[in-house]
């Protein structure tokens, strides 16, 4: 018997995969899962490699990103194949619908409070559950990471508004502001405008917002795991996967695509009983391993480094190697970058 703790889209997929060979319940604290949205929901084309996209869900698809510096210049960057804005309610039950279609057994308005303890936070009734195998899919703020004693994560804090603004269907990404800041379409009259920072993020949002001028019809906010490689994911018959794994790129706050490629890593770890951390590490460590060493050279950017980079990324040349890669495939975009512009190389020694 396996358990899973959490039914966000991660503990979902992992569930719905482990399923087709295994018995797996899923415990999920929430009545309903897919709201509150706390997520801005963009997704690289890559996400098209991991499901078939349904209609449903897809709120939007954006063919462009301004990059901007302190300065205020940009780049606009065309992207080969369009990004995708989705509704993070409907994504969610999609995976939740996938899940109950392979059989898993939902137990909702449960959450796991002590080693291996689940309440029903309706009836405040508390049963012990034995499980061969139990899966933390539980968040950023995981239950099972700390009362199974993993090392803690550091996290940023995510502020969002979604603003009644007519737009033009660009994504706007300050890679400078807070730890990152953005602006994405949900639609031709709404923006979802959000900051990313490990503290003052209401205070660096006040001031950001100023530049989306607009009605806000709905404020949200939630906690952004920052992925460090050090981190295990596995002890004994305990795993952790998604945001409570960290498995997070930290120079963009996209955990879905890593998260959903690891819950097939670990599904193939369980059938076949192969190490799960060397598998998630084969399959998205890497791409998680570079925004990491590149969010680590951009902490120590100054205003004049920022300014720099986007000048020298401003070449058509460079600009085609973005908007052609996936930001989830970092390491074959910054070979070709590199190719076309050594330079890059001198803000590297940032990193030292
Ligand atoms: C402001 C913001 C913007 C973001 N934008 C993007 C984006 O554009 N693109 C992107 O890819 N990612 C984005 N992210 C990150 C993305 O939301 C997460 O990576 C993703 O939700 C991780 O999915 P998960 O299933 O691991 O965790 P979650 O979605 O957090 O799901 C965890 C589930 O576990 C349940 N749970 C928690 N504790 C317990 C417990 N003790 N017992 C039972 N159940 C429990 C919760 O109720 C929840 O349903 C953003 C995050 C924030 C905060």
């Amino acid at each position: 018997m396996i358990n899973i703790i959490g039914g966000g889209p991660i503990g979902c997929q992992t569930a719905s995969l482990l399923a087709k060979k295994n018995e797996v319940t899923l415990y999920e604290q929430k009545s309903k899962i897919g709201s509150p949205i706390q997520c801005t929901g963009i997704l690289s084309q890559t996400i098209n490699e991991i499901i078939k996209l349904k209609k449903d869900f897809i709120a939007n698809k954006v063919y462009s990103t301004r990059i901007f510096a302190p300065n205020k210049k940009f780049i606009q960057i065309h992207f080969k194949k369009p990004n995708i804005i989705v509704w993070r309610n409907k994504f969610d039950q999609y995976f939740e619908e996938k899940a109950l279609d392979n059989g898993v057994d939902i137990i909702y308005n449960s959450t796991y409070f002590e080693k291996n303890k689940i309440k029903n936070l309706k009836t405040k009734r508390t049963k012990t559950i034995n499980p061969n195998i139990l899966i933390g899919a539980d968040g950023p703020l995981s239950k099972v990471r700390k009362i199974h004693s993993f090392s803690k994560e550091k996290h940023l804090q995510g502020v969002q508004a979604l603003i009644k603004i007519k737009n033009d269907n660009v994504v706007d990404f300050y890679p400078h502001i807070g730890t990152y800041a953005w602006a994405v379409p949900e639609s031709n009259n709404l923006l979802r405008v959000g900051v990313a920072a490990k503290k003052d993020t209401g205070l660096i949002f006040r001031d950001f917002v100023k530049r989306y001028k607009g009605k806000v019809v709905e404020w949200q906010s939630g906690i952004i795991p920052i992925h460090n490689p050090q981190f295990k994911t596995q002890k004994k018959n305990v795993f952790l996967i998604g945001d409570a794994a960290a498995q997070i790129k930290n120079t963009t706050g996209g955990g879905l695509i890593p998260g959903l490629l690891a819950a097939k890593a670990l599904t193939k770890s369980i059938n076949n009983k192969e190490n799960y951390d060397s598998l998630w590490r084969k399959e998205v460590g890497k791409s998680l391993w570079t925004h990491y060493q590149i969010r680590k050279m951009m902490n120590k950017f100054t205003n004049k480094d920022w300014d720099d980079l986007i000048n020298t990324f401003n070449k058509e040349s460079l600009k085609e190697v973005l908007g052609s890669g996936s930001r989830d495939k970092p390491i074959e975009m910054i070979f070709k970058t590199l190719i076309k512009e050594p330079k890059l190389m001198l803000f590297a020694k940032k990193l030292f």
